[in-house]
């Protein structure tokens, strides 16, 4: 199912939660809502599911308005971080429990819930623990038959908040993978809140980057890793460093000294210049490279970092070189970054 989200606006009192939110969800896509505590994720899920209202703006399914709709006729599957399952019902009757409460007209025999809550419990993989209650079942577990729960009533949109926000990382880490081969196999339209990045990167089709109400930007993980559009997202996804320069017809200054690098199509006057750590190059021509007091080093995996403070303001930044470099005798070194972007300065972070 396609979902359209069309200029949503949220405000609770007189603070706004959601400014004017517009996205496309495509049918079968995976997306992640991503963003730190308080950006409106959330909220936005909740509008979704038929839970809270916009104060204004549209959602569509499908083309049709579902605003219009109730929680019930938007036929939508939820799983949330606790595990909201019943505790006195066993696993196969918590799976049921949608089918079970349709009205009448609309509900299969029990035989048939019965097969249905079997065969998904099958599809997540927990096959046998169909007489078990929640209690006796591990979180990852738990998780797994909110899942199938949802599922069971054939949502035309699956929607997760957190879903694995209270398990380990490691039990979170082979949830991921499952949930992403569930995805493939079942291709529901799925929306999925996290503030985890390597998360929402690792799963999602999609990635929507929230900040502060607003849509900051929208790309699939390697347009959102590689290709950032502004500073707060620059500083959001991944590690980075950022100095003060200034541009002039194309040129990059620093400390009115000239950068070998390239400002094309970047306007004038101050601007931020942000990278990450491992994109950077020892420099052959110190003259035209940034130069850095080392502060500090350290191994980092196959690497070594080393925390450097630049220019008249001393200026922190962490540069990632090979672990085979000699640092004993250094006191500074010349780096330049391979890959960079340049913000006009006045971008918020
Ligand atoms: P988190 O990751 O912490 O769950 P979030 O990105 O999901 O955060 P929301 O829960 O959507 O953020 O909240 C967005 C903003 O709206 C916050 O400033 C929050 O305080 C506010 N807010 C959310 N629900 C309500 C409510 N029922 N009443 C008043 N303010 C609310």
């Amino acid at each position: 199912m396609q979902v359209t989200i069309e200029n949503v606006v949220r405000t609770f009192g007189t603070t706004p939660a959601l400014h004017g939110v517009s996205l496309d969800i495509q049918p079968g896509e995976l997306v992640a809502l991503l963003g730190p505590s308080g950006s409106g994720k959330t909220t936005l899920l909740r509008i979704l599911a038929g839970l809270d209202v916009p104060s204004s703006g549209r959602v569509l399914f499908d083309g049709e308005d579902a605003l219009k709709l109730t929680v019930q006729q938007r036929n939508v599957g939820l799983v949330f971080q606790s595990y909201a399952l019943f505790r006195h019902m066993t696993v196969v009757d918590n799976i049921g429990f949608g089918l079970r409460v349709r009205p009448r007209v609309r509900r299969p025999s029990r035989r048939e819930i019965r097969r249905r809550a079997l065969e998904l419990l099958d599809l997540v993989q927990l096959s046998g623990l169909d007489k078990r209650f929640p209690a006796q079942l591990s979180g990852g577990q738990r998780q797994r038959v909110a899942f199938a729960r949802a599922l069971a009533i054939e949502p035309r949109v699956l929607l997760l908040d957190e879903p694995f926000g209270a398990l380990d990382a490691k039990v979170r880490r082979d949830l991921r993978r499952w949930l992403r081969e569930l995805h493939d196999k079942t291709g529901h339209t799925t929306v999925f809140v996290t503030h985890d990045q390597e998360e929402a990167l690792e799963l999602a089709d999609r990635v929507v980057v929230m900040s502060e109400g607003r849509i900051e930007q929208v790309g699939t993980p390697d347009e959102i890793y590689d290709r950032p559009n502004s500073p707060f997202v620059f500083s959001f996804i991944g590690e980075s460093s950022a100095l003060p320069v200034r541009v002039e017809r194309g040129k990059v200054f620093f400390d009115n000294h000239v950068l070998d690098l390239r400002a094309e199509g970047v306007p004038d006057g101050p601007a931020q210049l942000f990278f990450r750590p491992h994109d950077v190059e020892i420099s052959l021509d110190p003259e035209r490279a940034l130069w850095g007091r080392i502060s500090n080093h350290r191994r980092h995996g196959g690497a070594r970092r080393v925390e450097l403070s630049v220019g008249e303001r001393e200026s922190r930044v962490e540069i990632e070189i090979p672990s085979d470099l000699r640092l004993e005798l250094a006191r500074e070194i010349a780096f330049l970054p391979l890959r960079y972007r340049l913000f006009p300065a006045g971008q918020s972070c």
